[in-house]
């Protein structure tokens, strides 16, 4: 029998990056490596096996939100390209192309797994930024770029002048390479416990301006709407 570490699994609206506004039924991996000290998922870092479920309820959880009506998914976390979870990653994603669900699936901008990327319909891939402390190498994102431009985006996080630029100096590198072009949000940092950081929203909008406008910005409405501690929305 197929099972899964699965932290949650709900219906909301996508509330960051180009897809923002469109319901959809997230799917959300538990156990993540990576370690972004400003990750706001923390909860899910745990390989606890207490969140195993069978690959048979994952899929009827998503049927019943769905009601044939809501015929998109996005597998998020935690981290669901962790090669403990790429088999059973594998298995869910074919059972849901099978029953016609568009599935995006989020990327920590840290592994290409082209077995997965080959068979989703899109991937989210982040550029980590240097607050994360966690780092992109630009050459594996060129890799991305080449062979998965055509179906994706990059998101970075970005908390100061610092991420900015060497989000740019990514997105410039990945302009020199023969890769696909495709869009790059900014995403102003947002972190739980914090009041709405209206000014680092507008440095980073007038960032993007001072360098001749290469990034959509675009925040996460989610925690606009619910405030950023929120969950399952
Ligand atoms: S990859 Fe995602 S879940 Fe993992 S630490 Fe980073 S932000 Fe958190």
């Amino acid at each position: 029998m197929t099972t899964l570490l699965i932290n949650s699994i709900y219906r909301a609206t996508e509330g960051e990056g180009i897809h923002i506004g469109i319901p959809q039924i997230f799917i959300r991996f538990q156990g993540c490596h990576i370690g972004c000290v400003n990750c706001d998922t923390k909860d899910t870092w745990d390989f606890d096996p207490a969140f195993t479920k069978s690959l048979d309820d994952v899929i009827e959880t998503v049927e019943v939100l769905s009601q044939d009506l809501i015929k998109r998914v996005s597998i998020t976390g935690g981290d669901p390209l962790h090669p403990s979870h790429v088999p059973s990653l594998i298995a869910l994603i074919n059972e849901l192309k099978a029953r016609n669900y568009y599935i995006n699936v989020e990327a920590a901008g840290t592994r290409v797994v082209k077995e997965v990327f080959d068979i989703v319909d899109f991937v989210s891939y982040d550029f980590k930024t240097p607050s994360t402390q966690v780092k992109t190498s630009k050459e594996l994102l060129a890799r991305f770029l080449a062979e998965y431009g055509h179906k994706a985006q990059i998101k970075a996080v970005v908390s100061d002048k610092k991420d900015f630029e060497a989000t740019y100096d990514a997105f410039h590198f990945a302009k020199t390479q023969n890769v696909p072009q495709v869009p790059w949000c900014l995403t102003p940092c947002y972190e739980p416990g914090e009041a709405f950081p209206m000014n680092r929203f507008q440095q980073v909008i007038q960032l993007n301006e001072s360098f001749g406008l290469p990034f959509r910005v675009i925040g996460q409405q989610h925690k606009w709407a619910y405030g950023p501690e929120e969950r399952l929305v």
